[in-house]
């Protein structure tokens, strides 16, 4: 793992800067309803591509987190961040359906603090988008609620229609990159959703960069499809600021593409992997055409 100096990025990492009015308009709707996004709080690369898109990925239960993964811009606290937000689930709904979107994206902080993780309050913002936007495709990117098959359970019951929690990195990094984390807890907690709701596609996302062995990226990858997992993101990590991890290499395009047709060769059924992608980047392309969700690998 390299020293923090920050590195100067490769041109396949260099974002066009896109037209402001579309995300000049998301801002205004986020403002309006009082909402973060995780585009803006992990200082997302493709930020002002979604909002010109129409697209964001609402950030719930707050904007601290009880957790320091070293590569997250997210503000961390060791004190119990302050309680959820009762209103915010119907502020979600209101923002999502004055930007009309069709594919919409919930993730949160990890709140250990709460009994169930903040389960509770992902199930009832999904209900309260389903309230406005029927016909709106609803993934949640959670936690790992500590394993808790209760928290799971929850939101299985809210019936999202795609639930995605992200590996991120390999299983030798995880002490440095996800110190509060467990590599076979993740996976695991994709297992159990799993077998809690067999026709949901899971997800889940990985970074590179970070000092992986390029072996150990496609273990990691291998173990996704192993845990059930049919819809894959990877992307090149970059680091936020000079206190977060460094990036130990720039990743090129090359790999990326040999990464996707590795994930492909066995199995999964949509694989989004690039520089620039992150894991609700173009969520909306991503979902896979009708697909048996799970099963065993080289089906
Ligand atoms: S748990 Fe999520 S929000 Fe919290 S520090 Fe880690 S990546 Fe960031």
């Amino acid at each position: 793992m390299s020293d923090r100096k920050k590195r100067s990025k490769p041109a396949w990492l260099r974002m066009p800067t896109m037209g402001a009015e579309g995300a000049a308009e998301v801002r205004s709707i986020l403002r309006k309803h009082n909402l973060e996004t995780v585009c803006s709080q992990a200082r997302c690369p493709n930020m002002g591509h979604c909002y010109q898109r129409g697209t964001a990925t609402f950030l719930i239960l707050g904007s601290v987190c009880t957790r320091t993964c070293g590569y997250c811009a997210i503000e961390h606290s060791a004190c119990p961040p302050p309680p959820p937000d009762p209103d915010e689930p119907a502020r979600v709904a209101g923002a999502a359906a004055e930007m009309g979107l069709s594919y919409v994206v919930v993730t949160s902080v990890t709140r250990d603090d709460l009994p169930d993780g903040g389960a509770g309050h992902f199930a009832k913002t999904v209900s309260e988008i389903r309230k406005l936007l029927p016909e709106a495709m609803i993934e949640v990117l959670t936690p790992d609620f500590r394993g808790a098959e209760t928290s799971l359970q929850i939101i299985s019951d809210a019936s999202p229609d795609v639930f995605n929690h992200n590996l991120e990195t390999v299983r030798a990094l995880f002490p440095a990159v996800r110190p509060e984390a467990s590599y076979d807890l993740s996976l695991e907690v994709l297992r159990k959703y799993g077998r809690m709701s067999p026709s949901t596609p899971l997800k889940s996302g990985l970074m590179a960069g970070l000092g992986e062995e390029i072996e150990d990226i496609r273990k990691a990858i291998t173990d996704l499809r192993e845990a059930g997992v049919t819809m894959l993101t990877l992307g090149q990590y970059l680091q936020p600021t000079s206190e977060h991890l460094a990036v130990d290499r720039f990743v090129h395009p090359r790999e990326f593409d040999e990464w996707k047709a590795f994930a492909e060769s066995i199995g999964f059924r949509s694989v989004a992997s690039g520089p620039l992608v992150r894991s609700s980047f173009h969520a909306d392309l991503s979902f896979p055409a009708s697909d048996g969700a799970h099963g065993g690998l080289s089906e």
